[in-house]
């Protein structure tokens, strides 16, 4: 029996590594400086560590120390990206494009772009019930681009059903029509390999606590042009981070965002292997044990389609809600977590065209780094118990 109960959403958010809490602890106390401090060791220490962690944070993404913007967490990162690139091209243009599968903390900005007199084109995605559900397609991207279209934005991996979208392609008919493009990366960064010049992007977010690192410090890559791209900050104060995010920054947390990161990329190949076995015993395991199972996004048989520790399935007949209630110690998701407190289906996967039984009757299972074929065992008999009864009792 595995130690209960069993945590399996770590797309929601991941425990610290106790590797990353080491590298952050003497940032608590006896270094506990401000970076911004220019007059004494204390403020010089706390500095030298944001810079080194900077350089490596750069190193593993393929970018520049000074194209990072530190901030505190993703939400953040996709608000100043969007807002701030739509808020210095009004000149240009008003129309933005984007997925209707992204992150609520990108669909809301642009909502509120929208309510300021600007245009959002929201592009489908490949529906359920096919090997790429949930994948754009970038011929369609190339078709919504206008010529006052200021900013695309996609996400490279989706926190739900866990889809890879063919980013480097995406970012090509962008900047063939000379259109900056956006990624939120973070359900990818840590998780599959992510070179920023490979892909070509211009901005992208990313956070620290889905990669085994702390929660409240995240990231936004913002790419060196030529001419540079302009950005209205989002947050004013002291003119940290060259303006772009003001306020004193959180050492311990980019320190500990750092050491993340270069976990991540230390395990990465052995880790994907592991996980990728993990995430298909658990979906042959419920397949074989209930009827009525079907996956929600790419299939996980073909490579590179898919994260490697995301799972999604409908439960025919079962209220995903209610089956979560019933399995106590077995932690999951019903939709996604970050929407948790709209108890709305999950938008994402009725962009899939699943209809509200299905998609209410979804469970997502984040596999991560702590994560046992032990545990994975335990959660096919809860799972299957549970939909068993819960069906019964519907009759
Ligand atoms: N984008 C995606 C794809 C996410 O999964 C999340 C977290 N659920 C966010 C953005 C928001 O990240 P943060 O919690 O760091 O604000």
């Amino acid at each position: 029996m595995p130690h209960l109960p069993v945590y399996m959403d770590n797309h929601a958010t991941t425990c610290v590594d106790p590797r990353v809490v080491d590298a952050m602890l003497p940032f608590f106390s006896e270094r506990f400086g401000n970076a911004g401090s220019v007059s004494h060791v204390f403020g010089d220490r706390a500095r030298e560590a944001v810079d080194t962690a900077r350089e490596s944070i750069a190193r593993c993404l393929g970018a520049q120390p000074r194209e990072i913007v530190f901030t505190s967490g993703a939400t953040e990162s996709n608000n100043l990206a969007i807002k701030g690139m739509a808020e210095r091209g009004r000149r240009r243009g008003n129309h933005l494009v984007s997925a209707s599968t992204e992150h609520r903390a990108v669909l809301d900005p642009m909502d509120r772009l929208c309510r300021r007199g600007f245009e959002a084109t929201f592009l489908t995605v490949v529906p359920g019930g096919n090997d790429r559900a949930g994948i754009l397609d970038p011929q369609q991207v190339a078709d919504s681009l206008r010529d006052d279209t200021i900013l695309v934005s996609v996400m490279l991996a989706n926190n739900e059903i866990g889809a890879i979208q063919p980013l480097a392609e995406i970012a090509e008919v962008c900047h063939r029509r000379g259109v900056p493009i956006h990624c939120d990366a973070t359900q990818a960064v840590g998780k599959i390999p992510v070179d920023v010049s490979r892909f070509d992007i211009d901005l992208m977010s990313f956070s620290a606590h889905k990669i085994y690192g702390p929660k409240g410090v995240g990231a936004l890559l913002v790419r060196r042009r030529s001419p540079p791209l302009r950005l209205q900050s989002q947050i004013d104060g002291g003119g940290q981070e060259g303006g772009l995010r003001s306020g004193t920054l959180n050492v311990p947390g980019i320190v500990g965002f750092a050491r993340a990161l270069e976990l991540c990329l230390d395990e990465l190949p052995n880790e994907t292997v592991r996980l990728r076995g993990l995430r298909d015993r658990l979906n042959a395991g419920l397949h074989a044990a209930l009827d009525g199972v079907s996956i929600n996004g790419p299939s996980p048989a073909l490579e590179g389609l898919r994260l490697p520790g995301n799972l999604n399935l409908s439960f025919a007949g079962v209220d995903g809600e209610a089956l979560m209630m019933s399995m106590k110690n077995l932690a999951v998701s019903s939709g996604s977590a970050c929407t948790a407190a709209d108890p709305e289906p999950s938008h994402v996967l009725r962009a899939l065209g699943l209809n509200d039984d299905l998609t209410r009757a979804s469970l997502r299972f984040g596999l991560g780094r702590f994560n046992t074929s032990e545990e994975v065992d335990f959660a096919v008999q809860a799972v299957s118990e549970s939909v068993k009864r819960l069906r019964k009792l519907a009759g």
